[in-house]
């Protein structure tokens, strides 16, 4: 395989760049796929997975996802539009988010969600209000709840410290008079989420006994019916050296030791888990084109013609020190992997690092370089507007066919949103 690039199911790297151009996020639904089934083969039928567009909002990418059975978690007036012309069902959404407003709310009533997530005392009372006009019924919401226990495992924890996230579970506890006030919202459960990039399967187990165990306890103590819980999720999936993605078999074991006694409790009850990065992340690549290669004090670097404008996550998550989301030679994967280059992009800030010290076969302007597991927290969660290269262009691969899912940002599209102010009356003579 020495001389032979790579391809994307049988589509060579080369063909994918020459015909949509670089730089290029390129998402393969197989490995979609065999994420998702393998995931849905796993986890105990009384868990319901939903897929959090904010990993990857991508139209195709969610629709793919539906297409495998999962439903959707948005948090915008856009992603709840993206999830609904993606083909989910209504009664498949969930909207979450601390700053929802009014549209948002009204939008989630009139599809006919699952639920919205309410993340203040206020915002349940807001909806309330806005209920009081639509005539008859009530709507579900679930209280989002900020547990006074901390998340095990997670590096970006959510829960047991303040945050803008959710209802104190103190607060909750202190709410029932206030619940009872609500006269067109019924409150259905309780939602928790506890972190992300969680690797090892344990303490997701871990977090979902202690939020199923509060989730029956503050039921009780409101006399609120539990009809949904959301256990969150914050699986990761490896991008460093030493890390390995979750064992999902072990998590499928732990997920129904936890969960089947509390669904045998609480029969009918639908149990959510919600995942971006976990479902999203693998099946994508950032396909750059390096430009320059030079050396600089003794040291090599790669200038592509893409960088952290479209991947802000690879300057590293949580980290002082720098470490690589891996990296492949796309044109040449089994040249002698000999050297060592920094993978650069084209801003002009020294942060513009995707990638530092990075052995790879030798680079030459031209080649075709791949960010790997890509496919969470790329372009959406990025910088996309610094220096004004705007969004990259998007590929779902499947079944052997390339489709431009999304078209990148021409220097027109950019501009059109600004006006030029009329500054003719301050000529200098
Ligand atoms: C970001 C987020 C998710 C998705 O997190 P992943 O780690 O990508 O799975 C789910 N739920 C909430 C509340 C979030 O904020």
């Amino acid at each position: 395989m020495s001389a032979e690039e790579i391809h994307v199911q049988g589509i060579p790297a080369s063909a994918l760049a020459d015909r949509f151009g670089t730089p290029l996020f390129v998402y393969d639904t197989e490995i979609l796929e065999n994420t998702f089934r393998t995931l849905r083969e796993e986890l105990p039928e009384e868990i319901d997975i939903f897929y959090s567009l904010k990993a990857n909002p991508n139209i195709s990418v969610c629709a793919f996802l539906g297409t495998l059975g999962a439903c959707a978690e948005v948090s915008s007036y856009t992603e709840l539009l993206t999830a609904l012309r993606a083909g989910i069902a209504p009664s498949d959404i969930i909207f979450l988010g601390p700053g929802k407003d009014e549209r948002e709310l009204a939008a989630c009533v009139e599809a006919g969600i699952h639920a919205v997530v309410c993340e203040s005392m206020a915002e349940l009372q807001l909806l309330d209000e806005l209920l009081e006009g639509s005539g008859g019924g009530t709507f579900p919401a679930m209280l989002r709840v900020n547990p006074a226990f901390a998340a095990k495992g997670s590096g970006l924890s959510m829960g047991g410290k303040p945050r803008q996230f959710g209802i104190d579970e103190e607060t909750v506890r202190r709410s029932k008079e206030q619940l009872a006030a609500l006269q067109h919202v019924e409150v259905i459960g309780l939602h928790a989420y506890m972190g992300t990039r969680i690797l090892d399967a344990a303490d997701v187990v871990h977090n979902t006994r202690r939020i199923l165990a509060t989730a029956e306890d503050l039921a009780g103590e409101l006399g609120i019916p539990l009809h949904t819980v959301d256990v969150g999720g914050g699986l990761g999936v490896a991008y460093f050296d030493g890390e390995a993605d979750p064992d999902v078999a072990a998590l499928g074991t732990g997920m129904r030791d936890a969960v089947i006694p509390f669904t045998r409790r609480h029969p009918g009850c639908r149990v959510i888990m919600e995942l971006g990065r976990y479902l999203a992340a693998r099946a994508g690549t950032y396909m750059v084109r390096a430009r320059y290669v030079k050396q600089s004090m003794g040291e090599w670097f790669v200038v592509a013609d893409g960088g952290t404008n479209h991947h802000m996550a690879a300057v590293g998550i949580g980290s002082f020190v720098k470490r690589n989301f891996p990296v492949q030679h796309l044109s040449r994967p089994g040249g002698q992997a000999d050297r060592r280059y920094s993978l650069t992009g084209p801003l002009c800030t020294p942060n513009d690092v995707v990638a530092k010290k990075v052995t790879l076969p030798q680079v030459r302007p031209g080649d075709l370089l791949g960010v790997e597991r890509s496919g969470a927290y790329g372009p959406t969660a990025s910088p996309g507007l610094f220096l004004s290269h705007g969004f990259p262009a998007e590929v779902v691969v499947h079944r052997g066919e390339a489709h431009l899912v999304r078209e990148r940002d021409t220097p027109e599209d950019l501009l059109s949103r600004q006006q030029l102010a009329d500054f003719s009356g301050e000529g200098h003579q």
